[in-house]
């Protein structure tokens, strides 16, 4: 069978290199279905293109309703030719294939131009005035693009751009260092095209390894079962498969790592195991110890300072990040740590629009403030996050100074920062509130329930105004909240293990 290396292989192999290696040969039968949100990622993004290029004002050379060879013919012709700007075309040479949305003349040759629905940079900081980075995943597709085009002798120079969701032309330099100790873009490539070969012509082995991307990937079932049958160490928490491919040749599955005797692997605080020191070593024994324990009981590595006050605010939001809106905020409400006292209230934007998102914010606020000795529980920094961004949005509705003072030490309790991440255990494959309260036997009522879902769910909503929506999400923050109650009094009830 003919095997090219494309661009969404490329995107794929930096995003999980076996996804490349099941694409290529497993049973097309075995994929789960494709999961609605990713599907909603799928539609945004072609959404976005159609709009960008029939907003472009400028003349170009449509080469959309081609296909295949006939596609290809007509790029070549169309370069030869010298045209301006050529939308869709396809360009094949050796062992790489590309199709570029756009190749624009520069002088004497022809860049790239991909259009993405999503922020064309990352790990910028726009308060401290810091750009952001190309992305790896976007840059590694101009680097093709740009290889084919150097490959026919009609490549513009080392560079292509991104046009993104904001906009912006971003330039994408391919021999510009990331970062002091990042290679560049051209290095990533040349490094990933070299994997990508090496999986594709069978010299190079991939092994599944359990990350948050198999949520919302085809082959998630598949991997999931044989990452439990060989007992993969990346079923242990924070475990990725950086540091399992590390550690794999001296403990091949969790059982081994747990009965090792680490010690012989420690050296005046470093191992024999690159990215992985001592104490890391160590715990991840403790993790793989837990997990193969018959009856596994989470415990606590230090004593916690729990949160003491009259009332308790568990909090969570649900946001939708394609539109930027914060939309529901959720607080379940207990009074004297009686759970019988507890109840729910679900501020609901009564629209997708930012008015409206004003109006939840405001109304929000309006219950923290009935509230002013009340302790605010959240899981992860996100709550706090998104309410400063509220706050910069609508500086009418609360103060910089207000926000900073709910989310306070005194005031607050980050229960995954300052309790669940740094001082506990769990037998569990991550310590997201999700997999610690099922593991304390909570369930929700959803069927599906998780972010990515409610995404989907809110963007149904937003379209077409089905109650039922409006009440699945109701009812997914408030299990969320409770989910929060049902981890923190489990937690207060752990023993203590050094
Ligand atoms: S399920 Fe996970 S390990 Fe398997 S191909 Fe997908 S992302 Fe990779």
């Amino acid at each position: 069978m003919e095997r090219r290396i494309t661009a969404s292989q490329l995107y794929s192999h930096l995003t999980c290199p076996h996804r490349v290696a099941m694409d290529a040969f497993e049973d097309p039968a075995r994929r789960d279905p494709v999961s609605p949100f990713v599907e909603l990622l799928w539609e945004r993004g072609s959404i976005y293109e159609k709009e960008v290029i029939s907003g472009i004002g400028l003349a170009f050379l449509d080469l959309s309703g081609l296909q295949g060879d006939e596609k290809e013919a007509a790029t070549r012709e169309a370069i030869t030719r010298g045209e301006t700007l050529i939308y869709n075309g396809r360009l094949t040479v050796d062992e790489l294939r590309g199709e570029p949305d756009l190749l624009r003349r520069e002088g004497e040759g022809y860049a790239a131009i991909d259009i993405k629905s999503g922020a064309g940079e990352e790990g910028g900081d726009e308060d401290a005035g810091e750009d952001g980075k190309p992305k790896k995943t976007y840059g590694v597709q101009i680097a093709l693009y740009t290889d084919l085009l150097e490959r026919l002798g009609v490549s513009a120079g080392r560079y292509g751009y991104i046009w993104d969701v904001h906009g912006d032309e971003l330039r994408y330099d391919l021999d510009a260092p990331l970062g002091p100790r990042t290679p560049s873009i051209g290095e990533i490539y040349q490094q990933a095209r070299l994997e990508v070969s090496g999986t594709l012509d069978r010299s190079r082995t991939t092994r599944p390894a359990a990350s948050s991307k198999c949520k919302q990937c085809v082959w998630r079932s598949t991997c999931l079962a044989e990452i439990k049958a060989s007992n993969d160490l990346t079923l242990l928490p924070w475990l990725g498969r950086a540091i399992r491919d590390a550690l794999i040749d001296q403990f091949p599955t969790v059982a081994d790592l747990a009965a090792a005797d680490v010690t012989r692997h420690i050296h005046k605080g470093k191992t024999d195991f690159k990215g992985v020191g001592a104490d890391r070593l160590r715990k991840f024994q403790r993790r793989a110890q837990l997990a193969m324990d018959p009856g596994p009981k989470p415990y606590l590595t230090h004593p916690v300072a729990w949160p003491t006050a009259p009332v308790e605010l568990f909090f969570d939001i649900e946001t939708d990040p394609m539109r930027d809106l914060v939309y529901l905020h959720g607080f379940v409400i207990r009074e004297s740590g009686d759970t019988s006292t507890e109840r729910f209230i679900g501020i609901f934007a009564a629209a997708p629009t930012s008015e409206a998102e004003k109006k939840a914010f405001a109304d929000a606020m309006a219950v923290f403030r009935q509230y002013p000795t009340a302790v605010v529980i959240h899981y992860s920094p996100y709550e706090r996050t998104n309410f400063r961004k509220l706050q910069q949005r609508y500086p009418d509705v609360a103060t910089a100074e207000e926000i900073e003072a709910l989310y306070a030490p005194d005031k607050a309790f980050d229960l995954y920062e300052r309790a669940a991440r740094p001082g506990s255990e769990w037998p569990t494959m991550d310590f997201s509130v999700k997999s610690l309260a099922k593991f304390c036997g909570f369930k929700w009522r959803d069927t599906d329930p998780s972010g990515a879902s409610s995404i989907e769910w809110f963007d149904r909503w937003a379209k077409t105004g089905e109650p039922a929506l409006k009440q699945r999400l109701l009812d997914y923050n408030e299990d969320d909240c409770v989910a929060m109650r049902v981890v923190l009094d489990a937690m207060k009830t752990l023993a203590v293990r050094g």
